[in-house]
């Protein structure tokens, strides 16, 4: 790992914990999500200590994802990490996507705001299932854009919004004749209305998850994120980043559970002994450690994939289902080793095991991932074998 990535994440490491971790008991924490109040008083704080938006460089140029992964992991040691630090879901990916793809005008008007911390951000990608739109399959878009002079004109409903509530800038996706393509928006607009912000089982993204409605939004033709037709390939150039890093934030997240977990089997006794001394406790312990440093490489050998070049579609699949499902694990585990503790919202456990919960799902669900998997291997097999 390079000095650099080292020295930045050790900082983040420091602030998070010493600044960050006093505010988890902070009523400010919704059941929607932090409040907007909330996390604009915490980027102050890591305005001032030098870790705001630590994965970009005052130049504009971002880590590696190698280095990347070493900081994220550091910021996701609280729940509250990300958002303080400005690494968190949505608006990480949506910088990387527009940093790769928009124009100049387009950076300084969507970019700059969001990795300055002035903004939220939403990436309006799923529909609603009962109308058979989007979902795990993108190309059932429902969504429309028609072209209109030099305006583009879109009408469709998304669902599942991460952050679209109280959102400064919107990249909506719809379908034109050309194929899928995205917009970038001002927000809040009256012809994109919040329906309903969704009861969900996580609770650490402000805003919430929304239903919105958009109805005759007219959208500048230089508002287009790259070409017409080209949406799902520059989705892909977002995804596998921002799968991975959600990879990156979870692992923090249950680096720190665990780290609770052990503490509390290290102190309290049961049947005349300390909890970790009985073998049921240390053995899951011992599987959290296990679980926990082969999510990290596979981390670390995804990165190094997308460092060097590629899209690392195959990969990221591979670490996105390996590492969720080992931390569903790990913040199981978590739990069970503190007993009635785990489930309470006294410590921060019970959060991370609904958050990677429903990790499971987002960015692709689990068996999403192993059905294009299976098929890569099925195309492999044939590129060899013949029909
Ligand atoms: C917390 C959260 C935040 C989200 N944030 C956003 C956001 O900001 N923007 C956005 O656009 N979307 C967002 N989403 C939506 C998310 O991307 C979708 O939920 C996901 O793509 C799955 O789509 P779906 O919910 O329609 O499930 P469906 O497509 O209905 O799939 C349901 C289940 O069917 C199974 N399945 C589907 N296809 C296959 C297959 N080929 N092989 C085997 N099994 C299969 C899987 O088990 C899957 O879980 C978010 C979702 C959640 C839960």
């Amino acid at each position: 790992m390079t000095e650099r990535a080292r020295d930045i994440a050790a900082r983040v490491e420091r602030f998070v914990r010493d600044m960050v971790v006093p505010y988890e008991r902070d009523p400010r924490r919704g059941a929607h999500g932090p409040s907007d109040a909330l996390v604009d008083e915490l980027k102050d704080l890591a305005r001032s200590a030098g870790v705001l938006t630590p994965h970009i460089l005052p130049d504009g140029s971002h880590l590696t994802q190698r280095e990347t992964a070493v900081v994220l992991i550091a910021t996701g040691l609280s729940p509250l990490g990300p958002l303080a630090c400005n690494t968190a879901a949505p608006d990480e990916g949506n910088m990387y996507l527009l940093g790769k793809v928009a124009t100049p005008e387009q950076k300084a008007r969507f970019l700059d705001p969001l990795v300055h911390g002035e903004a939220r951000s939403a990436f309006f990608m799923t529909e609603p299932a009962e109308e058979g739109g989007a979902g795990s399959d993108p190309s059932m878009m429902r969504t429309t854009c028609r072209l209109d002079g030099n305006h583009w004109v879109i009408n469709g409903r998304k669902r599942f919004i991460t952050g679209a509530d109280g959102a400064g800038i919107g990249i909506i996706m719809a379908k034109a004749e050309e194929g899928a393509c995205l917009f970038l928006v001002d927000l809040p607009d009256p012809a994109i209305r919040t329906m309903r912000v969704l009861d969900t089982i996580d609770s650490s993204m402000p805003g919430g998850h929304a239903e919105v409605e958009i109805s005759g939004l007219r959208v500048s033709a230089d508002q287009m994120l790259g070409q017409a037709g080209e949406g799902f390939r520059y989705a892909q150039i977002r995804l596998s980043p921002a799968r991975l890093s959600h990879c990156m934030r979870w692992l923090g997240a249950c680096i720190r559970a665990n780290e609770i977990a052990t503490d509390y089997a290290n102190r309290r006794q049961a049947f005349g002994k300390t909890l970790i001394d009985h073998e049921g406790v240390g053995f899951m312990l011992a599987d959290n450690l296990i679980d926990l440093k082969q999510a990290e490489l596979m981390i670390d050998w995804c990165a190094g994939v997308l460092d060097g070049g590629s899209l690392g579609v195959a990969e990221s699949s591979m670490a996105k289902v390996a590492v969720s499902e080992a931390l569903m694990r790990v913040a199981d585990r978590s739990v069970q080793v503190m007993g009635g503790l785990g489930v309470s919202g006294d410590t921060i456990v019970e959060q991370v095991f609904r958050e990677i919960r429903a990790f499971r799902i987002y960015d692709g669900p689990t068996e999403v991932h192993k059905w294009s998997l299976a098929k890569k291997i099925r195309r492999d097999w044939k590129a060899t074998h013949g029909d």
